[in-house]
């Protein structure tokens, strides 16, 4: 006589009698006990997912409103230990771009441009640093007006030697701080007269050490008067920028500090065009108010943008009413 079971496991009716030979399942069974560590699943093993932020951030900013192509970061190209920002190359380049026709006022009006090229080279490099002692908290627009009242009345050290401080200061008007200005062109006039024999400093030490030149004036006066490039200029706008592409390690304080910082990493090539560069960009893109970031092709690849923003409050999402049944 036979006798069945039901298997709980494969729910087939077995012959008891049979089962152990008969059954795949049984057989596995008795081996599964009888050799467990044979047949133990091997442990799944952790993947670890590695990967680099950098190429992370460049997929997602790789459709910037103008395509251009992202290159490798300089300091993987350029091999060293220094510090450089992320994408300053690429953002360089948008500025470049961006500037391509040198429009802003800075690039007709700026103090490179107010020296009279029909005057001998020691009275061109005393205008260039003249416009330059007068631009500081002053519009380009009001500095090259002034410059040119004061080319009419004779900018040379011997005639601003000369002059009282009342007479320089009625031409200069209305230039920020005219009347502290108006003395130190006076005194400033003296010393290059006596001391440099008509002709302005050749240094960044001599230079600073004029009554009313800083640091700013004596690095761009050094570029535009004397073709030597021995540090940055760097002024309200380049210190703006900079802090707002975190071209600077750490925030910074003062355009003193900026430079210093811009200095660190910036390669030596692009010191010469960066302060008109960025000075023209603070003109007409990224202002000191309200930065038009929305047409900036930095937009995707700046810390401060603020173009999505913007974009959300021009564009809000339509409301869409809910019917009413
Ligand atoms: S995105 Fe805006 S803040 Fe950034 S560089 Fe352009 S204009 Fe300036």
């Amino acid at each position: 006589m036979a006798f069945y079971r039901l298997c709980r496991k494969t729910k087939h009716i077995c012959n008891i009698a049979t089962m152990e030979t008969r059954s795949k399942y049984f057989q596995q069974k008795s081996d599964f006990t009888t050799n467990t560590a044979a047949t133990k699943r091997p442990k799944k093993k952790t993947l670890k997912m590695e990967y680099d932020n950098r190429t992370e951030i460049k997929q997602e900013v790789a459709t910037p409103s103008k395509q251009i192509k992202i290159e490798p970061k300089d300091e993987d190209v350029e091999g060293g230990d220094l510090w450089y920002p992320d994408y300053w190359r690429l953002q360089l380049n948008n500025i470049q771009a961006m500037r391509e026709d040198r429009s802003a006022v800075v690039d007709s009006q700026g103090c490179e441009r107010t020296a009279d090229k029909n005057e001998t080279p020691e009275i061109q490099r005393f205008q260039t640093l003249v416009s330059l002692m007068l631009s500081s908290q002053t519009k380009d627009q009001v500095t090259f007006a002034a410059m040119g009242r004061l080319k009419e009345y004779g900018c040379t050290p011997q005639k601003l030697m000369n002059s009282t401080q009342e007479k320089i200061g009625r031409l200069i008007y209305p230039v920020g701080f005219w009347k502290r200005k108006s003395k130190y062109l006076q005194e400033t006039a003296t010393i290059c007269n006596n001391e440099f024999s008509g002709d302005i400093p050749n240094s960044i030490k001599t230079l600073t050490s004029l009554p009313g030149v800083g640091p700013k004036m004596a690095y761009i006066c050094m570029t535009a008067a004397w073709g030597q490039v021995d540090g940055i200029g760097v002024d309200t706008h380049v210190h703006r920028i900079c802090n707002r592409l975190q071209w600077v390690q750490k925030p910074t304080k003062t355009p003193e500090q900026t430079r210093k910082a811009l200095e660190a990493w910036l390669p030596r090539d692009e010191w010469k065009d960066i302060n008109i560069l960025l000075v023209g960009f603070g003109q007409q893109t990224c202002l000191p108010v309200h930065p038009r970031c929305v047409g900036c092709l930095n937009k995707d690849i700046c810390p401060a943008s603020t173009a999505h923003v913007e974009m959300k409050t021009r564009n809000p999402k339509p409301k869409i009413k809910k019917e009413t049944k």
